[in-house]
């Protein structure tokens, strides 16, 4: 299941704020499962729905669709939400949109490909556990230091 989940990883599953969305518990789970940011579904928990960095207006302004092309990013609501998951789950958003822009798309998604492939059984990880869904191997998450 996961592994085809992953398949389907590609540069449109990244959410505006730098979250990837193929790897959440939600777009990952067997029942209701969420399309992510960039799709249309009742399935879609309704935070996401709600999500104040998705309907920002600015960012429908953006020429690319992500925060980085903001001339307030990073604002405080990305901060917030890139504190907690460097906090909570070792990941960091505004990272993920630096690098993204930098990178640019295939050698973005190229290095999701890799961070998220469970290096003992291959399996897509999961950015809000800390083990391997299939083999239960420790995944410490893709916060590089310093950031
Ligand atoms: S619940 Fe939110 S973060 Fe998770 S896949 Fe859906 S839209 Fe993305
Ligand atoms: S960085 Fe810009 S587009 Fe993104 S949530 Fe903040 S104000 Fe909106
Ligand atoms: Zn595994």
């Amino acid at each position: 299941m996961e592994i085809m989940r992953a398949a389907r990883n590609t540069i449109e599953s990244i959410a505006p704020c730098g979250l990837n969305c193929t790897t959440c518990y939600a777009y990952q789970r067997s029942k209701n499962t969420c399309p992510g940011c960039r799709g249309e579904s009742n399935t879609k928990p309704a935070y996401c729905h709600r999500c104040i960095i998705a309907n920002c207006p600015s960012l429908a302004e953006t020429a690319s669709g992500y925060c980085y092309d903001c001339a307030n990013f990073p604002c405080k609501r990305l901060k917030q939400l890139d504190r907690r998951y460097r906090l909570k789950y070792h990941t960091g958003l505004i990272q993920n949109l630096l690098d993204l822009k930098n990178m640019g798309p295939e050698a973005f998604q190229l290095r999701e490909q890799q961070r998220y492939t469970c290096r003992n059984c291959g399996a897509w990880l999961c950015v809000h556990s800390n083990t391997c869904p299939e083999c239960k191997a420790p995944f410490p998450g893709t916060l590089e230091i310093n950031h």
